[in-house]
């Protein structure tokens, strides 16, 4: 059997806060339970929100955990060629469109059909979808357009698709669960600043570095609809996928990188330990249950 390999891919875009603290330490320790290798990677495809210091501080804040990583750092923006090769090979197949809606004129589309009665559909996300591909809407001149994927045209062609899953509502059963790619609208592959997005440069760099096991949280389950489709129809490996539960706060949300209370920086200037980090996260319990979680990560197929 292949030596698994596990990523941590966090974005540069905030501090990481105590949820960050719960992917890296279980993502590490699954690969090093498997014998895997742990490789970190920066999501920073996004240059309106990406910032060198938040890079510099994530790099700090996982030392502090005690956390190590194999080989290079991948940073996604140095391999847009490689994004830019895939989105070619998706337009080749007709599969790419571009989209000028903007999202003010998105957001009167919307509030029109709804004041008519007429409920708009959004993704699992809450984003409202774009037109359909080829509708009339209001365009700004001169504005180069937004690529998106033609969901319901490469459906057609992948037929039904599922993924593996050894986390979300049922942690350490391996299951197969069915991609719902329609659910997302046609999403954005490409940007008018840059020429990949999250969707379409997470898949690409996943098969580039040999990614086998996807752990991350459960915000992003239903992420890995768009990502199935993509990988199918770019001839992309699947991996295995772990979405592990969010951390939430006092009154029971989702933790965001703008609230700085549960940033690590922010502990850490406190006096938190990483040991006080590890027990907020309830950390000592969970890896109690490493080696059998590993294993089934480790076999499931
Ligand atoms: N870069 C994403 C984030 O910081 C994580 C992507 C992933 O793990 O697939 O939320």
């Amino acid at each position: 059997m292949p030596q698994p390999v596990f990523r941590f891919a966090p974005s540069p875009n905030g501090a990481l806060h105590l949820g960050h603290a719960l992917s890296a330490l279980l993502d590490h320790a699954l690969a090093r339970a498997c014998g895997g290798r742990f490789l970190l990677r920066l999501e920073d495809v996004d240059p309106t929100r990406c910032r060198p210091e938040f890079e510099r501080a994530i790099l700090d804040d996982l030392a502090w955990l005690g956390l190590d990583w194999d080989g290079e750092v991948r940073r996604q923006s140095e391999h847009l060629a490689e994004h830019r090769a895939a989105l070619a090979r998706l337009e080749a197949e007709g599969l790419v469109y571009p989209s000028r809606v903007t999202r003010g004129a998105l957001k009167a589309l919307v509030a029109a059909a709804e004041a008519a009665g007429t409920p708009w559909p959004h993704d699992p996300d809450g984003a409202p979808w774009p037109p359909p591909r080829g509708a009339p809407f209001a365009t700004v001149d001169g504005e180069p357009p937004a690529l998106r994927l033609d969901t319901a045209a490469a459906l057609a062609r992948s037929g039904p698709l599922d993924w593996i899953e050894t986390g979300g509502e049922t942690p350490g059963v391996a299951r197969r669960v069915t991609a719902d790619p329609a659910a997302w609208g046609d999403p954005i592959l490409a940007r008018k600043e840059m020429p990949s997005s999250y969707h379409l440069a997470v898949v690409v760099d996943d098969a580039a570095q040999g990614v086998t096991h996807v752990v991350r949280g459960a915000d992003l389950y239903r992420a890995t609809d768009v990502h199935r489709l993509l990988q199918d129809r770019l001839g992309l490996p699947a991996p295995i996928y772990h979405h592990h539960e969010l951390i939430r706060d006092g009154q029971g949300r989702k933790l965001s990188k703008s609230a700085s209370d549960t940033a690590l920086a922010a502990l850490r200037a406190d006096g938190a330990t990483p040991d006080d980090v590890r027990a907020l996260i309830d950390w000592p319990a969970r890896e109690a249950d490493i080696p059998r979680l590993s294993r089934v990560l480790r076999d499931a197929r």
